[in-house]
């Protein structure tokens, strides 16, 4: 993982405690000069946030990022009742103890993996990515942390190289059981070209 990090990239917010899904990406960063060169590169205003920190909800729906394998980290965590039950990279255990290293028995395939998730019988994913934006890669990394099946979908894939992608939040419908539809906007990563 990198030695320093510039900021954080987030999908949503906090609002009253609760999370609140953004349509465009947020970027959080202890720098002054980071946040004003976020805002100039993706637009939005700085604010200071009460623990000092700054903060810019960007005008950008799409990043263009650059991601490489050995900054890519994911984690698979089932808990229940509070107790981590199940810690996997999705193939094998990150559990401390004499299972660590050992199969997890997880299923390969993320459609079936996410199955057993809905049923609560599997992990869900936990992806950290320090990624660069492909315009400005001097401002250093940004840390995504994610829960997206899209994102773990993709993080499978840059683990094996590295490659410039779009990070996009995109707009989903859900209908509930109630008839009423949700709109809710998911963190993706659309592969681009590889640079080797
Ligand atoms: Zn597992």
């Amino acid at each position: 993982m990198p030695d320093t990090i510039a900021g954080f990239l987030h999908s949503n917010r906090l609002v009253n405690g609760r999370p609140d899904a953004l349509r465009t990406w947020r970027i959080t960063t202890g720098q002054f000069a980071v946040a004003t060169a976020a805002s100039d590169l993706l637009g939005g205003e700085v604010r200071k946030l009460p623990n000092g920190d700054f903060e810019i909800i960007t005008k950008a729906s799409t990043i263009h990022v650059f991601i490489i394998g050995e900054y890519v980290s994911i984690e698979m965590k089932k808990w229940h009742q509070s107790k981590l039950v199940h810690h996997c990279d999705g193939y094998t255990l990150l559990q401390a103890g004499s299972s660590y290293g050992k199969p997890c028995g997880c299923p390969n395939s993320i459609t079936e993996i996410r199955e057993k998730a809905k049923n609560g019988t599997g992990p869900q994913p936990n992806v950290i990515i320090y990624l660069k934006f492909s315009t400005a890669d001097a401002l250093g990394f940004f840390r995504l942390n994610s829960t997206s099946w899209k994102i773990l979908e993709l993080a499978r894939e840059i683990k094996k190289g590295g490659a410039e992608y779009e990070l996009t939040l995109t707009k989903r419908k859900i209908n509930t059981d109630g008839g009423r539809t949700l709109l809710y906007f998911e963190p993706e990563l659309r592969g681009n070209h590889s640079v080797n």
